[in-house]
């Protein structure tokens, strides 16, 4: 097993996650097998309670693990699904030790930062990595090194090489290298000063990753090389590009695979991305734009919805389309119509609470009478029913157990296994079900199966007490789970492209194979212009 060690300096939001993941496409594309675990050094055991307005998104994983988003740019680059065990918080770690120590498994022993915790996280990542059946396992230190809570961690690293030997582990730190003055003087210190920091931590960086607007100088790389004791060509500049997919491009022209062959004694093999590059030319060569409105509660940041801008930038690579996004805050909905003149197609994701429904409803109500492609996710897809529940069927009240609204049309009622249910973390239906998919649908003319596995995370449906009158009309329940009892997939048979499903289709869409739901969404958008 060899441990490509990933961790940061100077600053958060350095596109650690991206060189990290475009490391593993290298590898994945050169025949070796990857894996990745990502580590997060906050306290909570996952980011499943966490505000998406903190955190961004909370990713799914097919065994129901809701994760940081990293490990959705891991799936993607890498195209393999993982599992919850992939990231490990300092949350998981501690719960796993206070757990083992009322156990009485420490026999009586002081139980100690180090090393009960630092041999928690070593064996976390030895576990879970072979586990996995890989070569290489990718980790990913959340934070910036220097920061109080990620100390455990870097020890626990350093440690890892100690005991794995240290041609099995390389570490690899990302850095800045801001540009100053009129001259525009690309600065090596705070670059200096970070793996200062890091040493003093016991650990030696192999490989330095510098992000900078410009690449770098060849005087800023040997400065680099100096103050830092590494090799020249092992500073590697990672400046600004046009495109985020170029970056596993620009770090194989610098010879980053080779370092790491050497380092870590492995058998060098070139690898194949002619697939991937074919990816960036027709996202690069597309030249038809197609506007796509998601309608959300926490437009502002975006990254509350990186997976379904990615599922439909994959789409649209696919189909030769450029998709410009319109981001629209769903309370902005609720006097008019106007944000959303001229859009192409309209997606509702996933969200929770009453707070902004009511623009939900009215985006789905306007997508709906104007023939304008709409995909509802979720709650997106519970909303749709209401919608129509009381736009077309003429039930006014229609609402949600979740508003806890009194109503005679509790047209999506709460799981029967929620019943009860009061912890929030990790307590929802969650992760990969089969959906059954009806014959004769646009479903299973779009997914061309009639069994499919998608993931989820929700606590409430559509009630079944309202399932037959709400399809006597032109909607129909076009997917349902295995037990047929709880409703997947809503289509309409009286417009052009309206779907709704209540699992996520946006987990599970790569660069090279788009979701099925998103590429006939953007697939209609374009044909309708
Ligand atoms: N709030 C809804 C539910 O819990 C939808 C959840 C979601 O969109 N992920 O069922």
């Amino acid at each position: 097993m060899k441990y490509i060690i990933v961790s940061g300096g100077v600053l958060s939001g350095l596109g650690k996650g991206i060189t990290a993941s475009s490391i593993g496409l290298l590898l994945k594309s050169a025949g070796y097998r990857v894996t990745a675990i990502k580590i997060d050094p906050y306290l909570n055991c996952d980011a499943g309670t966490m505000n998406p307005y903190q955190h961004g998104e909370v990713y799914v994983m097919n065994d129901g693990g809701e994760v940081d988003l990293d490990l959705g740019n891991y799936e993607r680059f890498l195209d393999t699904d993982m599992t919850r065990d992939n990231n490990i918080t300092t949350g998981k770690v501690y719960q796993s030790v206070i757990r083992k120590e009322r156990e009485g498994k420490y026999l009586g022993n002081t139980v100690q930062i180090i090393p009960h915790i630092t041999n928690e996280i070593r064996e976390n990542i030895i576990h879970v990595s072979r586990d996995s059946g890989s070569d290489v396992a990718i980790v990913e230190l959340g934070g910036t090194v220097g920061d109080i809570e990620s100390m455990p961690f870097i020890e626990a690293l350093r440690q890892l090489r100690m005991g794995e030997g240290a041609e099995n582990v390389i570490f690899i730190h990302t850095t800045l290298v801001p540009i100053m003055g009129v001259v525009g003087e690309q600065k090596t210190k705070p670059t200096q000063h970070s793996v200062k920091e890091l040493k003093g931590l016991g650990i030696q960086p192999d490989v330095i990753v510098a992000r900078c607007k410009e690449p770098l100088n060849a005087s800023t790389q040997a400065k680099i090389s100096l103050f830092c004791d590494v090799p020249k060509e092992a500073v590697i500049s990672a400046h600004d590009l046009s495109n985020v997919y170029r970056v596993p491009l620009l770090l194989l022209e610098q010879g980053i695979t080779d370092i790491i062959y050497e380092t870590l004694s492995m058998e060098p093999r070139t690898p194949d991305i002619e697939d991937w590059k074919g990816f960036i030319d027709s996202m690069e060569s597309a030249d038809k734009e197609v506007t796509i409105a998601l309608v959300g509660k926490y437009t502002d940041l975006k990254d509350a919805y990186i997976s379904h801008a990615k599922a439909i930038s994959h789409a649209s690579a696919a189909l030769g389309v450029v998709p410009v996004l319109k981001w629209i805050e769903s309370t902005d909905l609720e006097e008019a119509h106007d944000p959303l003149k001229g859009v192409d197609a309209v997606i509702i994701p996933g969200g929770f609470g009453v707070r902004g429904s009511e623009g939900k409803i009215k985006a789905i109500q306007h997508a709906r009478e104007n023939d304008i492609p709409f995909l509802g996710i979720c709650f997106g897809f519970q909303l749709a029913a209401i919608e129509y529940a009381r736009n077309v069927m003429g039930w006014e009240d229609a609402t949600s157990a979740e508003f806890e609204i009194e109503s005679e049309h509790i047209v999506v009622d709460l799981l029967p296994e929620q019943i009860g249910v009061t912890d929030m973390g990790s307590t929802m239906r969650l992760g990969a079900h089969d959906v059954l998919v009806a014959d004769d649908t646009m479903a299973h003319d779009i997914y061309g199966s009639t069994t499919i596995s998608e993931r989820h995370r929700h606590r409430f449906e559509i009630n079944p007490e309202f399932i037959e009158p709400l399809q006597e009309s032109a909607l129909t329940f076009s997917g349902r789970d295995t037990e047929g009892i709880r409703m997947e997939l809503l289509e309409l048979s009286d417009h052009p492209f309206f779907m709704a499903s209540q699992f996520h289709p946006e987990f599970r869409s790569r660069p090279l194979r788009p979701a099925p739901l998103y590429h006939a969404l953007v697939r209609a958008a374009r044909d309708r212009r």
